[in-house]
């Protein structure tokens, strides 16, 4: 494991590495959840070489914020959590935020490009990267930082490595966009009785009389596990099939919430309350990683289709003996569901294969945020044509003629 200081140290190590044939893992925080940050425990992926993981993590220096272009240059190690104090001390704010954020890191959240609990308002990571510095598989330097929001000349370099899970170089910096700080937000917990409804709820929200700054959804088995976890009582009078957590930004007051004919609600208003509400949704998480190990799945299913997804990929689950319990949660205005499925063994991918299979029929994508990393390597034909995975190869093969950058993530 190499922790470089610089730039030049990460061109330095990477064109070593490729001198010797030796892998690059590129990895930030490691908080990854598809395996994208870590070598392979076994040869798959690897030519018989361990590969030199390059940690980010001294990386981190943030330049002043320029109020002018509402934009800040940052290196790459910066964890999410500074990157927002940074730029809220300065008064604006960063446009992602996701529960990983004290561990996170900038160039994770564009490697991967992240998506989190904003998206409805702000968009991806990858709406936010005006500029990007990275080093390429052959050891050159690319630095494109100006934040021009115009600038058509040629390809999009920066928008092709976000999302590039470290297989096309390692990001040293970039230039991000920041946004105006919102009015004061006020959060609601609703119960509903199906998917639909939580959309319906959502869609009230959107374009309505306030800012939507996020609209979570999360199924009873997750409350049940939050609440235990957190040790704190039932937020509502009655037990509800979903929830919908939304919060708006209407100076705090409540005055932008939609409520006509819901009947079970809890509002938080000040920062104690909202907090409280949110850790509902935070904590479901660490509900399920106490029950047993845990097969996740970020999908993305389009919202007249995802009633139905859900409906089948809990019939499939019904008929695996050894599933004990499955939670649903997931960014609602996105069309982004995280499936929690406790019960089969690690190694047993089965029932992986089951529910990306459901997802894909219903015109899902298998990874709306998280990426491909190892984990879904297998699958990447149920989301993209074959001609598409040879256009991505294509683009791989010429950067990384020796296959040594992150080898065994997005293509098996
Ligand atoms: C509790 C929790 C909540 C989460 N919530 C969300 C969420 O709401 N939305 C969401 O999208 N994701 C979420 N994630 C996963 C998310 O992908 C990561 O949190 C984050 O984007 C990865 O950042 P990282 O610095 O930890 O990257 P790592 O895990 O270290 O790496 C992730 C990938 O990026 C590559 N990489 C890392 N740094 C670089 C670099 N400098 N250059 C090139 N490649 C690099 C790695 O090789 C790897 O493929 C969550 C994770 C956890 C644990």
């Amino acid at each position: 494991l190499v922790r470089p200081g610089s730039t030049d140290e990460v061109a330095a190590v990477v064109r070593a590495c490729g001198a010797a044939g030796v892998p690059v893992v590129p990895q930030g925080g490691n908080t990854g959840l598809v395996g994208g940050s870590v070598p392979a425990s076994g040869g798959a992926g690897f030519s018989g070489a361990f590969p030199v993981v390059v940690s980010m993590t001294r990386m981190t220096a943030m330049e002043p914020v320029d109020v002018l272009a509402g934009q800040v240059t940052v290196q790459a190690g910066v964890r999410l959590v500074d990157l927002q104090r940074h730029a809220r001390d300065a008064g604006w704010e960063y446009g992602v935020d996701l529960a990983a954020r004290d561990s996170a890191t900038v160039g994770g959240t564009i490697a991967t490009n992240a998506g989190g609990i904003h998206v409805v308002l702000r968009g991806m990571t990858r709406a936010q990267v005006m500029g990007i510095e990275a080093v390429l598989p052959d050891g050159s330097v690319i630095s494109h930082l100006a934040g021009l929001p115009k600038d058509n000349t040629g390809f999009d370099l920066a928008g092709l490595l976000c999302g590039s899970e470290g297989t096309l170089g390692v990001i040293t910096a970039a230039r991000l966009r920041l946004w105006p700080v919102l009015p004061a937000t006020t959060v609601a917990l609703v119960g509903v009785a199906s998917l639909d409804a939580a959309i319906a709820v959502m869609q009230d929200h959107r374009g309505g009389r306030a800012p939507l700054v996020a609209a979570e959804v999360f199924d009873d088995q997750c409350l049940e596990l939050a609440v235990s976890v957190s040790g704190t009582g039932w937020p509502l009078r009655h037990r509800y099939p979903w929830l919908v957590l939304l919060e708006v930004a209407d100076g705090g007051d409540g005055s932008g919430l939609v409520l006509d004919g819901l009947d079970d609600v809890v509002i938080g208003l000040d920062r104690t309350d909202r907090e409280r509400l949110w850790a509902y949704r935070e904590r479901l998480s660490e509900g399920f990683a106490t029950s047993g190990v845990v097969h996740r799945f970020d999908v993305s299913i389009p919202h007249q289709a995802m009633e139905g997804c859900v409906a089948q990929i809990r019939t499939v689950l019904g008929s695996v003996g050894s599933v004990t319990r499955v939670g649903v949660f997931g960014h609602i205005a996105d069309t982004n569901l995280h499936v929690l499925v406790v019960g089969p063994d690690a190694d047993d991918m089965s029932v992986d294969r089951m529910v990306l299979e459901v997802v894909a029929q219903y015109g899902g994508s298998i990874s709306a945020e998280h990426g491909i990393g190892r984990a879904k390597a297998d699958a990447l034909q149920l989301s993209r044509s074959a001609a598409e995975i040879a256009a991505m190869r294509a683009i791989k093969d010429a950067w990384d003629p020796q296959g040594l950058m992150n080898p065994g993530v997005i293509f098996a």
